[in-house]
C-alpha cells in the first residue's frame, strides 16, 4: 500500500502522536494519491501554515542566508535584515493566500482564512533575527573558522530507514566541529534536547559539539552538548521504535484507502489547528466521530 522507504523525522513522530489519522493522511494518502483530486487537496492543505509558523520559517531562512553570505564575505546591515525579512514574510503570506484560494476553488469550506501580513509579526520576526545574529555565541562562530549551511531535507541512512535530523549549519573551527541547530518553537526539555543532539551528531563525528539555539519568550537560549556514543545508540533505538509504530499504523489502511481502522485524535485540542479537519469525520464533533468509528469497528 505505502511502498516508500520508512522515514523518521521529528515532524512525523509528533504528528503521529497528535493524531494517527492526520499522520496517515499526510505521509500516506497525500503522497500516494497526489495525482488525484483528493490527494492534491490534501497536499495543498498540509502546505498551508499559520502566520505564526510562517513567521518562524522566515526567521530561519533569513538567518541561514545571512550566515551563508557572511561566510562568503558579505555582512548585511540591520537595514538589509529588516528589508529581507519583510519581503520574505510578505511573499510567504501571499503564497499561503494562493493555496487557500486553490482549496476554495474545489468548494471546500476550510477554517483557513486569507490574511495580510501584520506589522507586529514583521517587527517581531526582525527583532528575533537581529537578536540571534548579534548573539555573542553566533558572533564568535562567525569570527573564526568556516561555516556551511545544511538543508533540513538532507537525510542520513540507517539500515533500511532514512532519518531527518540535520543541523542548520556545520561550523569548522580551531577547536573542532560544531553542529548548530535552531529550535524556533521553544526550549525542549532536557531529555528532548539530549535526544535531539544525539541525532544531530549523525551529521558530524564523535568529537562534534552540538550547539542548540532555542527561542524561548523571544530570547535565545544556548545549550552546548557533546553526545556520547551510547546516547546516539539509545536515540537510534527510539527512532526504530517510532518507525515501527509508523509502519504499523500505515499497514492498517484498508482497501481503496479505507481509513475506518485508523484512530482519530485523542483530544479535540489536536483538531483545533488541524489542516485537514474539513476532510475529517471529526469536523462535526470529535466525540461523535469516535463513537461512529467504534460502532463501525464492532460490526
Ligand atoms: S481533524 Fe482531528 S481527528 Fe481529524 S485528522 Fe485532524 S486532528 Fe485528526
Amino acid at each position: 500500500m505505502f511502498p516508500q522507504q520508512p522515514t523518521w523525522s521529528n515532524s512525523r513522530i509528533n504528528l503521529l502522536q497528535r493524531c494517527p489519522r492526520a499522520f496517515v493522511l499526510r505521509y500516506g494518502l497525500a503522497q500516494v494519491s497526489r495525482h488525484h483530486e483528493r490527494g492534491e487537496i490534501l497536499s495543498i492543505a498540509f502546505q498551508i501554515q499559520t502566520p505564526w509558523i510562517l513567521l518562524h520559517q522566515t526567521v530561519r531562512e533569513v538567518i541561514l542566508d545571512y550566515v551563508e553570505d557572511h561566510g562568503n564575505g558579505t555582512v548585511w546591515s540591520n537595514g538589509l535584515i529588516r528589508a529581507r525579512f519583510k519581503m520574505d514574510f510578505e511573499k510567504a503570506m501571499r503564497t499561503r493566500n494562493r493555496l487557500i484560494e486553490r482549496i476554495q476553488v474545489h468548494n471546500h469550506h476550510t477554517s483557513f482564512q486569507e490574511k495580510r501580513p501584520e506589522q507586529h509579526l514583521i517587527d517581531m520576526g526582525i527583532e528575533t533575527c537581529i537578536a540571534l545574529i548579534q548573539h555573542p555565541e553566533i558572533q564568535n562562530l562567525l569570527a573564526q573558522g568556516s561555516i556551511k549551511r545544511i538543508e533540513l531535507t538532507t537525510p542520513t541512512q540507517h539500515g533500511r530507514w532514512k532519518v531527518y535530523s540535520a543541523p542548520d549549519f556545520i561550523h569548522c573551527g580551531p577547536k573542532g566541529n560544531s553542529l548548530i541547530k535552531l529550535n524556533l518553537y521553544g526550549l525542549p526539555s532536557r531529555n528532548n534536547r539530549e535526544r535531539q543532539a544525539a541525532l544531530t551528531r549523525l551529521y558530524g563525528d564523535q568529537k562534534s559539539t552540538v550547539v542548540l539555539f532555542s527561542l524561548k519568550e523571544r530570547k535565545w537560549i544556548v545549550n552546548r552538548i557533546i553526545p556520547t556514543n551510547d546516547q546516539v545508540q539509545e536515540s537510534l533505538n527510539l527512532v526504530e521504535n517510532d518507525v515501527e509504530k509508523m509502519e504499523s499504523i500505515l499497514s492498517q489502511v484498508g482497501r481503496n484507502n479505507d481509513l475506518s481502522l485508523i484512530p482519530l485524535a485523542d483530544s479535540y485540542r489536536s483538531c483545533m489547528h488541524c489542516s485537514v479537519r474539513f476532510l475529517c469525520p471529526s469536523q462535526h464533533g470529535l466525540e461523535k466521530a469516535k463513537a461512529e468509528q467504534r460502532t463501525l469497528m464492532c460490526q
